[in-house]
């Protein structure tokens, strides 16, 4: 396995005052660690609140949950991708389920906003996941696979740049309902073959996080299934004690 990496993705959760006693707790309780990374995405307004608590720690990564694909204009409340750089963001989630089913995000705009963050010198964390109806239709791989494929489409440097993938089925976000480590593998497995033909040698390193209830009682066995490198977490990530307890399965 690679370097595993664990994402929290607090979505709208943590204000500053929220975050600052969040942080307190995970840096007290989670010395600096070489063989893993660990990366926050706070709601964007508590980004250097965040920041700030971090100071040295680069172990630690700070991420957007989203970006317009404009550097600069007038579009009002987005943020840009150098203006996340500036406030010292290193990733950037692209394509949440939530902004894809909530927000209706297409497929076309993912590819637009990870070819701005190559462009930024960040690194994009491209989610794709498929529906229930989807996956009882059978079409669950064609669906990620089209994600994957039209996400990465516009970006020009994939042999040579870092990019992150989250596979995460869209039934088993915040539904308490997990995909079993068989069929995260069985996921990751193909999203790695696609990336070894879109990406070459690259494709073979890139990590593919798994998203979808994980929580401290499954992490282990979801991070110990074939091609899963690293979780990305929702509710569970709220909590410090029990976010504390999956980065450190
Ligand atoms: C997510 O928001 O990316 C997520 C996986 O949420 P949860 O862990 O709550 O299912």
């Amino acid at each position: 396995m690679n370097r595993p990496v664990f994402a929290a993705n607090w979505k709208m959760n943590n204000g500053p005052t929220l975050a600052r006693e969040f942080m307190k707790a995970f840096i007290d309780q989670f010395p600096r660690q070489n063989d893993r990374t660990i990366v926050f995405f706070p709601p964007a307004l508590s980004l250097a609140t965040v920041a700030t608590a971090l100071g040295e720690r680069r172990d630690v990564w700070l991420g957007v949950q989203n970006v317009h694909w404009k550097d600069q204009g007038a579009f009002t409340g987005e943020v840009s991708v150098p203006i996340a750089r500036d406030a010292g963001a290193r990733v950037i989630l692209v394509g949440h389920s939530e902004r894809r089913h909530v927000f209706g995000e297409t497929d076309d705009e993912t590819a637009l906003k990870c070819a701005a963050v190559e462009r930024g010198g960040l690194t994009p964390m491209l989610c794709v996941g498929e529906k229930i109806e989807e996956r009882d239709a059978g079409q669950a791989e064609s669906v990620v696979v089209r994600q994957l494929r039209t996400g990465l489409s516009h970006m020009t440097q994939l042999a040579t740049k870092d990019i992150m993938i989250a596979y995460e089925p869209v039934w088993a976000i915040g539904t308490g309902r997990t995909a079993t480590p068989a069929d995260a593998a069985a996921m990751h497995g193909v999203i790695r073959r696609e990336l070894a033909s879109i990406c070459g040698d690259r494709g073979r390193v890139t990590p593919i996080l798994y998203g979808g209830s994980v929580n401290p009682g499954n992490a282990k066995t979801l991070l110990a299934a074939a091609d899963v490198d690293g979780l990305l977490v929702g509710g569970a990530s709220l909590d410090a004690s029990s976010w504390l307890a999956i980065v450190r399965s």
